[in-house]
Order: C-alpha cells, then sequence, then structure tokens
C-alpha cells in the first residue's frame, strides 16, 4: 500500500495490481447473458430507478457473442492498446450469481480457460449469494485473484427503497461479512447524487463502509440514462444531476473518510455518450480526474484523514 498524501490522494486500482502483479493488468468487461431477481420478478420489477434494459453492461450476450468471444475480442484489443500481458474477467452485466451453481461454474471456468487471465471480478447484488456460490467463489481463490462486487449505492434504507433496490443496508452488510468471512475480497458499489440524499447522506455511507470488512470500493456519480425511470424524473424537472463541482467535493469527503488500506477501484462512471441524458460533464472523464487530483492538493488532504481508526478490512492474505 502506497504512503497516501495530497501528491499521492487514494489507494488506486492501478497501483494495487502493479504491486501485487508487478506489471499492469487490464479488466475485460463480459456479458454473461443472466438476468437480475430486480428485474425478472423474483425480488421485484423494473429493476433500479437507474438501470436500463442492458443491466448496466454491454449487450454482447444479446448480439450472440460467449464468453470466450468476448474474452478472446477483449484480449486482443487491450493486448495491443496498453501492451497488457494479464487480464482480470470482469462479469459486469446484471447479477452474475443469480444462476445455478452449475452454470456459474461454466461460465467462469471459461474466463479462467485463458491463462492470461489471472482473476475473476463478479459483480452481483448482496441478496444473490448462497452458501454454494460462496465456495465455488471461494475454490478459485487458491489459483486466481477473485473479487466480489456488491452493489450497495447507499447506506439509507430510504434510499434504497427510494430507488426501488430490493434490500437494504443490512442485507448488503451481513453479505459483506459472509463473502470476508468465505475468504472473498469483496468491493463496494456506491452512488454519490441519489435523489433526496444530501452531503451527510452521502458520508454517512462512507462511514457504513469504513466499518465494514472490504477490500475496495466503486464510486460512481448517478448520471441519467435514456429510458430509465430515472430518466422520466429528470425530464419532468423532478430531478437534478450534481454539477462537477459538487462531484468532486463529494469524492474528497467521502475518500477522506474511508481506511487508507480500501482499495479505490473507481471514482466516475462512463456512460454511453448516446444514452446519456446528463449531466454530459461526466463524459470528459480524464478532466474529471484531473480536478479531483487538483482539488485533493488545494486541500492538503487524502484518503483516509478523518478516517477514526475504525476496524481494518478483515481481507485474506
Ligand atoms: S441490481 Fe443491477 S441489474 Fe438489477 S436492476 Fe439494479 S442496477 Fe439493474
Amino acid at each position: 500500500m502506497p504512503s497516501l498524501s495530497p501528491h499521492t490522494p487514494f489507494y488506486s486500482l492501478n497501483a494495487h495490481l502493479r504491486a501485487r502483479f508487478g506489471e499492469r493488468v487490464q479488466k475485460i468487461t463480459l456479458d454473461a447473458g443472466l438476468t437480475c431477481p430486480n428485474r425478472d420478478g423474483r425480488v421485484g420489477r423494473g429493476g433500479c430507478l437507474y438501470c436500463n434494459s442492458r443491466g448496466s453492461g454491454t449487450g454482447a450476450a444479446a448480439q450472440g457473442l460467449d464468453i470466450s468471444q468476448q474474452l478472446a475480442a477483449g484480449l486482443a484489443n487491450l493486448a495491443k492498446r496498453y501492451q497488457a500481458r494479464k487480464f482480470i474477467a470482469y462479469f459486469q452485466s446484471f447479477s452474475n450469481t443469480y444462476a445455478p451453481v452449475a452454470t456459474l461454474r461454466q461460465l467462469y471456468d471459461q474466463a479462467l480457460a485463458f491463462p492470461q487471465v489471472v482473476g475473476l471480478s463478479i459483480g452481483t447484488r448482496p441478496d444473490c449469494l448462497s452458501p454454494q456460490v460462496l465456495d465455488l467463489l471461494r475454490s478459485y481463490t487458491a489459483s486466481h485473484l477473485v473479487w466480489l462486487e456488491l452493489g450497495l449505492q447507499s447506506a439509507h434504507d430510504r434510499t434504497l427503497r427510494l430507488i426501488n433496490r430490493g434490500h437494504d443496508a443490512a442485507c448488503f452488510a451481513a453479505a459483506v461479512r459472509e463473502a470476508a468471512a468465505a475468504g472473498l475480497e469483496v468491493l463496494a458499489h456506491v452512488i454519490l447524487g441519489l435523489p433526496e440524499e444530501d452531503r451527510d447522506d452521502m458520508l454517512a455511507t462512507a462511514a457504513f463502509l469504513a466499518d465494514l470488512p472490504l477490500a475496495g470500493v466503486k464510486l460512481h456519480l448517478l448520471y441519467v440514462i435514456r429510458g430509465t425511470p430515472l430518466a422520466a424524473l429528470y425530464e419532468q424537472g423532478r430531478y437534478s444531476p450534481l454539477s462537477r463541482q459538487q462531484y468532486v467535493d463529494l469524492v474528497v469527503d467521502f475518500l477522506e473518510l474511508l481506511p487508507p488500506a480500501m482499495v479505490i477501484h473507481r471514482l466516475t462512471g462512463d456512460p454511453h455518450p448516446q444514452e446519456l441524458l446528463a449531466p454530459r460533464w461526466c463524459l470528459a472523464k480524464a478532466a474529471v480526474l484531473q480536478e479531483l487530483r487538483e482539488a485533493f492538493l488545494r486541500r492538503q488532504t487524502y484518503q483516509g484523514r478523518r478516517w477514526q481508526g475504525r476496524r481494518q478490512p478483515e481481507l485474506s492474505a
């Protein structure tokens, strides 16, 4: 872990991967063609307020591409673009533990059959984790990196109801503890700028995360995607996205409260330009990241500066 300061203000994913593997490691985003219990009616219908019919994914499965084909294409593209030799297979779209264990094993095994793939990153919901799924994921940890990415978005149950998540914060905390106890590295997904949340609410979510055995966090800006329930609210003038300045200030405040050992996997989102309604400023990702670095320097602060020395994540070696 690097020593953090206003010049190295957070524990970045790149720094973490270089320390772990000694070289650059790239993620390849995959769509396994699964669905989500919050869309198919098991937990809810219609999905989360901001989710579109691709389930935050690439849509590659709907184009008929299986995991091996998606990986082969990703490897060729990213190896050339970044001169990378090692890769993490990122199962992103929908809920990637929402299928029979035999199906999941087949999907994950397809990805790990590529010798360049050094790890799995599995995006899912906290209410989609059976002991059998945890056992399956743990079975890969002896030979590969395994990250379990769990959506929380907010630590406030009133917000989770408002955005139609279909689970509460206690469900998330229990899932994190169970997965960490099973020896998995768990990442939390959080969204800043959710409807009816103020700065104190968002920072309370940071404090909530700081108390859990999490290995990492992904921060997203809430952006408005066409065809979502959020888009209808936005068009009726009932939702306003954060400004760039508000977002930058919030991210700095948020990171100050997280433990320095928590890896920051993402600091903003990557919406598809054609799908994005607002805010358009988030398309200038490099400028946002630069502004964030300048804000840490201007404020002479860094990740963990206001962390209250809460319990360190209980991580496996
Ligand atoms: S849990 Fe994920 S895939 Fe399911 S509705 Fe919410 S955002 Fe979409």
